[in-house]
Formats: structure tokens, C-alpha cells, sequence
């Protein structure tokens, strides 16, 4: 499996790292070597001194598929969950200044954390969209909705088919909201749809 990401699809996020709002989706790759299962530690890497949380709404993609058409995108996912995708600020930030890839700041060992799926149509809210959240320490850090993602997910899976061929068991990471920030050794995260809890990792 691979985990396809998504960057800045949030608009007030993009504008808190002071970044330009893309024009079309921004997106990178974890291999499965990123993944780290729900519950389980992460050790703080030593290549970095600015280690952030992302959370994420994560897409599990159901179907193989190339090329989707939008009237057929929500065939290829059922379950969704949350995630962080782990990012080490301060080699993202030499990444961007030099213009070199950004995977060694993102998808390194670990970096992903996946939460437990669940059914789509159980993550929704009476409007159709769905509300995650991110606690640190059991306070609450960061607060999204999918109705504020730039480009939403049916049409994140056409654009990302069109390069990379979906396939079964994969993820997509797509994006994260606004209020990211500095973990340390020590904390506590937890990820939620709604009020349901789907998500812990500690900081070891
Ligand atoms: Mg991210």
C-alpha cells in the first residue's frame, strides 16, 4: 500500500505557515514504512527539534482504479478514519528554502499515524460533512470540518488517479486545518470523528 497526502487544503491553514493557497492539489507520498498503528508510541526522531502534529481525515481507497471520472469517485472509498501526519518543521522549512523534496521532513519511519476506519456514512454530520478534532494532553488543538477543504475528496481522487494508480488498501491524508503545533516527550495525542475516539499515539 502506499499513502497518498495532501498539502495545504485547508485555506487557514496554508495562510498559518504562511504559505500561498494552491491553485490545484498539493501532494506527496509515505510509503508504508510511515505507518504507525493506532495506540502505538512514537519514538521523537533525533534529526529533528520541531516535530509537529498534523491531523488529518484519512480516506481508505477500496477499489484499483486510474483516471476516476467524478461520477464515479465515491465508488472507491467506504471507510474513513483520522491520522497525523507527523512532519519535522524545521527540515521541511531547509526543504522549501533549498526547493528540495520534502520527504525526509514527512515520511520517515513512523510518521504516519493511522486511526481505526470506520464506515463513511457513520463519520458524517446531519449536513454531510464530517467534524475531526485533535486533542494534545486531552486539550483540544486543532478542530476541522471536510466542508472547508479546498478540493473536496471525490475530486481529490480524480486528480490524484490522473498520476498515481489507486489501489486497494491504500490511503489518502487529506490535509490538515488549521492550529498545527510542537509536540514533546511526554504528550499525549488523540483523534476523533465527532465525538468518537479512533486515535491515540504518545510521545516517547
Ligand atoms: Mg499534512
Amino acid at each position: 500500500m502506499k499513502i497518498i497526502c495532501v498539502g495545504r487544503n485547508y485555506a487557514a491553514h496554508a495562510a498559518e505557515l504562511n504559505n500561498p493557497v494552491p491553485t490545484e492539489p498539493l501532494l506527496f507520498l509515505k510509503p508504508d514504512t510511515a505507518c504507525l498503528l493506532d495506540g502505538w508510541p512514537l519514538y521523537y526522531p533525533e534529526f529533528t527539534n520541531d516535530l509537529h502534529y498534523e491531523v488529518e481525515l484519512l480516506v481508505k481507497i477500496c477499489k484499483n482504479g486510474k483516471h476516476v471520472q467524478p461520477k464515479f469517485a465515491r465508488d472507491y472509498y467506504k471507510e474513513v478514519s483520522v491520522g497525523i501526519d507527523f512532519t519535522a518543521r524545521d527540515l521541511q522549512e531547509q526543504c522549501k528554502a533549498n526547493g528540495h523534496p520534502w520527504e525526509i521532513a514527512k515520511a520517515w519511519n513512523n510518521s504516519a499515524v493511522i486511526g481505526t476506519f470506520i464506515p463513511y456514512e457513520e463519520a458524517l454530520n446531519p449536513a454531510g460533512n464530517i467534524d475531526f478534532s485533535l486533542t494534545k494532553n486531552e486539550a483540544i488543538v486543532q478542530e476541522g470540518n471536510t466542508g472547508q477543504m479546498l478540493t473536496d475528496i471525490d475530486a481529490l481522487i480524480c486528480y490524484i488517479s490522473k498520476f498515481f494508480m489507486l489501489k486497494r488498501g491504500d490511503i489518502i491524508f487529506t490535509g490538515t486545518p488549521k492550529g498545527v503545533g510542537a509536540v514533546a516527550v511526554g504528550d499525549k495525542l488523540e483523534g476523533f470523528i465527532g465525538k468518537q475516539s479512533l486515535m491515540s499515539c504518545s510521545i516517547k
